[in-house]
């Protein structure tokens, strides 16, 4: 699995001078499933407690290990976290999209149960966004992809901060978009926060403004919308690079684009 966070100008890392590294690495610790809320058909949020809670920025994501039969050692995938980390950090919540004949996903998406306890290992990642990283922001996702921007979203607003965000979110359809009557009940709520969904594969649904793939007049016209000088992108692969492409030729400055792509 590889596992990849960059910002164009700094290289894969994304963090030069190893500030991210002082922290002490990470250890494996037990959490306990403290709640299964499913999401979609296909996703399900997991609300672990920790027993050794550690401080994160939105967009920062865990890894989780299971045991998987017929494998020597546990088998373990990156999981954004889609909690906020404030007001507290103790408990922190993911959500997992089921990939057909995965080893992992679908062990957690579908099987996992209130009270099972699951090893899990971070905060990792400079994939992340708080207020000194400033605004305006254009967040890009499809599917799961859009788990870490729940992290920046919840957190701006329990902070009551005003950054603008603008969100573009791909789903197949109405039906697969996770969190929907969340991001529903927040941009109802917070004048700073714009959700702009589009379907793949429901050509006329009216709730969303687009019905196709994520492509460069899209983001061109959401860039002019939003006034946007940060762009944050994450999900599939081949989405992520042609948004990374996009958000520079349209003239955004390549330090301010961030991306994680979820292999
Ligand atoms: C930083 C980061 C954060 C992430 N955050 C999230 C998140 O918040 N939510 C989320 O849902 N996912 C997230 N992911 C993706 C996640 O880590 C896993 O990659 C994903 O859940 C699939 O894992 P899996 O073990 O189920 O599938 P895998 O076992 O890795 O298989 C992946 C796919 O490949 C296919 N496959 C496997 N082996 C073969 C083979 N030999 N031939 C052909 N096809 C094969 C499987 O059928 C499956 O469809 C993140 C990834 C990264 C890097």
């Amino acid at each position: 699995m590889e596992t990849e966070a960059r910002n164009l100008n700094k290289g894969p890392s994304g963090d030069p001078e190893g500030t991210l590294r002082k922290a002490p690495p990470p250890k494996w610790q037990v959490a306990d499933v403290i709640d299964v809320i499913t999401e979609t058909p296909e996703t399900t949020t997991l609300r672990l407690a920790l027993p050794e809670p550690t401080e994160f920025t939105s967009g920062q994501y865990y890894n989780i290990r299971i045991p998987v039969e017929g494998r020597p050692r546990p088998i373990q995938r990156a999981y954004s976290i889609a909690s906020a980390p404030f007001p507290k950090f103790d408990v922190v919540e993911f959500g997992i999209k089921e990939m057909e004949g995965g080893l992992v996903s679908p062990v957690l998406a579908k099987q996992t149960k209130v009270g099972d306890k699951l090893e899990v290992r971070g905060p990792y990642g400079a994939f992340v966004w708080n207020e000194e990283k400033g605004g305006p922001l254009l967040l890009i996702s499809a599917g799961s992809g859009v788990v870490p921007f729940m992290s920046m979203i919840r957190y701006a607003r329990a902070k009551g901060l005003n950054t603008p965000m603008h969100l573009l979110f791909s789903s197949k359809s109405a039906e697969y978009v996770i969190y929907s009557q969340e991001l529903n009940e927040l941009e109802a709520e917070l004048d700073w926060l714009t959700v702009t969904h589009t379907f793949t594969r429901d050509p006329e649904h009216p709730g969303s403004r687009y019905h196709r793939r994520i492509d460069k007049e899209m983001v061109a016209e959401l860039m002019v919308e939003s006034g946007a000088k940060l762009g944050y992108i994450c999900g599939p692969p081949e989405m992520v690079e042609l948004c990374e492409v996009v958000l520079v030729d349209l003239g955004m400055d390549p330090e301010n684009v961030y991306s994680e792509k979820y292999d």
